[in-house]
């Protein structure tokens, strides 16, 4: 097999990295060589912590989450322990498919023992004893990986009725998502699990209360869970002390489009989008970068100091989301791209709420007779765009609907794209 992960990280060995530091180095197929690269010690540490102790640490560190929300890991992780109602599960949402979006593929390809003993610990510090991986079905390799991982860990005593003979119960289940986008979104992902249509439900309750099975469920993303290993390893103070005081920790973008090296990258949050493009050997003619994916939004070549951290890319008006910075040169036709877009939310739409049901179509409707136009906007199409973009965003149920104009908007707003 080739090492596929390894190839899509233009950093792999630099003793800098610390969520990418075993992949393309580690053999992804041998728990002896996780072990042997400091595999399992976090672990350990969760032990001797116990899960309060565990809770405490990643609360002190300031995680929160990587797949796109920011939400605080360690006030999820509370909210789920404190439950009364049992069982607890936890779910892990690998089913990564923001456009633009490939980091959790690198890290479960590439070192996919860390996301098996990352999800021991996040269920052992919340008090679930089953755990779901949720992996988007796109990704065979990283299916073949992690069920080879999760076998060994549980024939090794890694995972299994007596985890490290410390009297705790856990396994992990994987679940293949079946091509749905909206499958990410937590609660539909709940649904798809238990066998129904993969639909979003209201929220609140939120999943900490009620998630999989209407049980207390701690869902996080691959990369989120990846980062409470070096909390446990390097102990929170010095975890917060990497990144800004808001974005704590390493972060990975995916940088991708008009750039020499696209991959992974692996930064402390804080470096500004020119850095970050540098590093990837951005091309001439740079027209655009979006920030976000597909739900996040457009900036200029002129705004690259923007820091990218949570707060950095708020204030700037924009998104961090999952990490994705899709750059763009003068070569590719925005109002094509912004069609694109719109082509993508109408058909992932689930259909279960009406302003993101007609409100994606009627956004393509008009970005198609611009682009037909070859470009050239209507007034009076800019004008319906923006009076349904205002509608999905305000009174769509889940954040599919509530992005689906981002995109569109910032380009027009931002990039001026039909002037
Ligand atoms: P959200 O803000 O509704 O929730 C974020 C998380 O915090 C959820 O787990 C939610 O349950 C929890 N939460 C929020 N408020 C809470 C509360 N009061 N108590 C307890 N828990 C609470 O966001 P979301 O709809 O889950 O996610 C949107 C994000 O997903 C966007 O930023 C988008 O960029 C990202 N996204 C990522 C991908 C990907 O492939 N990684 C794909 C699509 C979207
Ligand atoms: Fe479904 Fe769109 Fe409504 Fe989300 S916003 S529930 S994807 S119809």
């Amino acid at each position: 097999e080739e090492p596929a992960a390894a190839m899509a990280v233009p950093q792999a060995g630099s003793d800098e990295l610390v969520l990418l530091k075993r992949v393309g180095v580690v053999d992804p197929m041998s728990l002896d060589d996780y072990r042997a690269h400091g595999g399992y010690s976090a672990l350990r540490r969760a032990f001797e912590l116990g899960p309060a102790g565990v809770i405490r640490e990643v609360t002190d560190s300031g995680l929160v989450g990587r797949g796109g929300a920011a939400f605080p890991t360690g006030r999820k992780w509370q909210a789920t322990a404190s439950q009364p109602d049992h069982p607890h599960y936890l779910v892990c949402n690998a089913d990564e498919s923001e456009p633009g979006t490939f980091k959790d593929r690198v890290l479960m390809e590439g070192d996919p023992y860390a996301l098996v003993e990352a999800m021991t610990i996040a269920a052992y510090a919340t008090g679930a004893h089953k755990g779901y991986l949720y992996l988007r079905g796109e990704y065979p390799r990283a299916l073949a990986r992690l069920e080879h991982a999760i076998a060994q860990a549980r024939a090794r005593g890694f995972l299994g009725d007596d985890v490290l003979g410390q009297g705790y119960a856990f396994d992990i289940e994987i679940r293949r998502g079946a091509g749905a986008y909206i499958c990410g979104e937590e609660t539909a992902l709940f649904n798809s699990i238990e066998g129904y249509r993969g639909e979003p439900r209201s929220k609140p309750p939120f999943p900490v209360e009620k998630g999989l099975f209407g049980k207390p469920t701690v869902e996080n993303n691959v990369e989120t869970l990846v980062n409470v290993l070096p909390i446990l390893t390097m102990g929170a103070p010095a975890y917060a002390a990497i990144g800004t005081e808001r974005s704590t920790g390493p972060k990975l973008f995916c940088v991708s489009g008009s750039v020499a090296r696209p991959g992974i990258y692996e930064l402390p949050f804080g470096a500004t989008l020119g850095e970050l493009l540098e590093l990837a050997g951005v091309r001439e003619g740079l027209r655009a970068v979006l920030l976000g994916g597909a739900a996040g939004g457009f900036v200029r070549p002129d705004e690259m100091d923007i820091p990218l951290t949570f707060e950095g890319t708020r204030e700037a008006g924009t998104t961090l989301g999952s990490g994705v910075v899709l750059a763009f040169d003068d070569t590719v036709p925005l109002p094509r791209l912004l069609l694109r877009i719109a082509e993508f939310f109408r058909d992932e739409s689930c259909g279960q709420c009406v302003p993101c049901r007609v409100g994606t179509v009627r956004q393509e409707e008009a970005l198609h007779r611009i682009a037909e136009r070859t470009g050239a906007a209507a007034a009076d199409d800019i004008a319906l765009l923006r009076e349904v973009g205002r509608a999905m965003r305000d009174a769509s149920i889940c954040g599919l609907g509530q992005t689906a104009w981002n995109a569109v908007e910032s380009a027009i707003d931002r990039l001026g794209a039909y002037e």
